[in-house]
Parts: C-alpha cells; sequence; structure tokens
C-alpha cells in the first residue's frame, strides 16, 4: 500500500490548529503547510544531528520521515541526542527515536530501518524521496549518499559537527557536489568521527537546526539558499561564513551521474 493513502488529501482542522503559527507567517500559507504534508524526507544516521532535525521537522508537519540508523544507544549519547533518556540504553536509536516523532505529531507517517547504508541498499532507499538530509557521523557514509542523491536526482542537505565546529551545505541534481567541494581521494582516510574526537552538547544541535530550517525553507517555499554554498559555524567565536563552491569537471561522481542520467534521457520513448 502507497503509505500516501493514510494522509488525507489537504490539511484537516486539527492540523490547521497545530500548525496555525506557522500557517500565520507572512511569506508561509496553507500551501506551503500542505507541500510539507506531501513531503518524503529519509534522515541518514539518528545521532545528534538527526535527533534534532527529525523531531523540528515532525513537530513542523513534513508528512513521511524516514529514519535510517544500526546503531543502540550507549550513556556519551545522551550529552547531546536529545531524543533519547537513560531508560533507552541499549535500543536502537532508529527505533526509538520513530517513537517519540511519532508521539510529538499522530498526524506525520515515520518508517524506521536498523541498518546501515550501504552500496546495496542506498539507491533503492534514495530514490523516492523528495529531500534527504544527512547527519552521518563519518565520510564513507557521506560520500555514498553524496553519489547516491546525484545519482537518482535528490536533492541533499548535509550537516556535520565536531567539537566546536559545525559544516552544512546543499546539492541539488544540477549542482555541484560533496565530492567536487571535498575530493574523495583527499579526505576519505581522514576517520574524523564526534565518536572519537568530541563534541560540545550544542554544536550538532545547532547544525540540524540550521539543516531542518533549511528543509522546510526547500519542502514548503522551493528556497535553496546553501545549494551550492557551504556554511562553515564556529561555535567558539559564535561565526558563521559562507563559501560558494562549484563543479570539479574532475569529480566522479558528477561525470558518473551525467552518464547515467543521459543514458536514462536516451532511452525516453521517442
Ligand atoms: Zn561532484
Amino acid at each position: 500500500m502507497n503509505d500516501q493513502d493514510n494522509l488525507d488529501l489537504e490539511l484537516n482542522d486539527a492540523e490547521m490548529h497545530l500548525y496555525s503559527r506557522q500557517i500565520l507567517l507572512d511569506g508561509w500559507d496553507v500551501d506551503a503547510q500542505e507541500k510539507l504534508k506531501f513531503a518524503n524526507v529519509l534522515i541518514v544516521g539518528a545521532g545528534g544531528i538527526g535527533c534534532t532535525s527529525a523531531e523540528l521537522l515532525a513537530r513542523a508537519g513534513v508528512g513521511k520521515i524516514t529514519l535510517i540508523d544500526s546503531d543502540t544507544i550507549e550513556i556519551s549519547n545522551l550529552q547531546r541526542q536529545i531524543a533519547f533518556t537513560p531508560n533507552d540504553l541499549g535500543c536502537f536509536k532508529a527505533e526509538v527515536l520513530a517513537k517519540r516523532l511519532t508521539q510529538l505529531n499522530p498526524h506525520i507517517v515515520v518508517e524506521y530501518i536498523v541498518n546501515k547504508l550501504v552500496s546495496e541498499n542506498v539507491d533503492e532507499l534514495i530514490q523516492h524521496q523528495d529531500l534527504i538530509l544527512d547527519g552521518c557521523d563519518n565520510f564513507t557514509t557521506r560520500y555514498l549518499v553524496n553519489a547516491s542523491c546525484k545519482k537518482n536526482q535528490i536533492p541533499l542537505i548535509s550537516a556535520s559537527a565536531i567539537g566546536f565546529q559545525g559544516q552544512l551545505f546543499m546539492i541539488d541534481s544540477d549542482s555541484a557536489c560533496y565530492e567536487c567541494l571535498f575530493p574523495k581521494d583527499q579526505f576519505e582516510n581522514e576517520g574524523m568521527r564526534c565518536a572519537e574526537s568530541g563534541v560540545l552538547a550544542t554544536t550538532p544541535v545547532v547544525m540540524a537546526s540550521l539543516q531542518a530550517h533549511h528543509a522546510l525553507l526547500y519542502l514548503g517555499l522551493d528556497r535553496s539558499p546553501l545549494r551550492e554554498k557551504l556554511l562553515l559555524w564556529d561555535g567558539m567565536s559564535m561565526k558563521q561564513r559562507i563559501l560558494h563552491f562549484e563543479k570539479d569537471t574532475n569529480c566522479s561522481t558528477c561525470q558518473a551521474s551525467l552518464s547515467v542520467n543521459s543514458v536514462k534521457f536516451d532511452t525516453l520513448p521517442q
């Protein structure tokens, strides 16, 4: 069954009430709110980034949220992974977060997958989404998500946080990609993870809030202020910088997505 069958076509009275502070906004209206309701978003990682961005999207009214994460909750996660409590230790992050989202907003559909995102399942999970939010904690997954989003022409908003610093960027089907910005051969083996390097409680929450905010702009208003831009947030000085990046003509991911999508085009019926 199509999950959309569970959703009414328009906002009902309870939803109008729940989202009234958004609908009243100048620059946001019922149309924007309905676009959120019909959106499918995949969130990669239910850690420090995913906990916050998933909660904000659920509260704001994104109609279908899918979570993927294979980890269980450890005591050192509780300092920043705001969906979890000491009672959840040992449980799967994706499952506990999904339950919380459903409790927060009964009008949305939440699915979760307890598994790693790998080359065998990534395309299947990404290709039917409207938007991907990446909040994973390692370069291998980040490159994999980037490549699949380019190949399947699905927009991606990616956030990361380490120590006192965070990064955020957006790419879409025609833009430069993560690998144009950080060539894989130079960065894949860096192995920097917040699990190993320390992170202040607030840093991932700040970055995930910005990521969720951008997702609402994109889904509701079709705005992409960080497309091909890298936002750098420094939590020590509280300064942020936004750098533009461009397509690297040598980027293998962009070249591969071009050839895949030109094949698709060539095989369209005349
Ligand atoms: Zn690229």
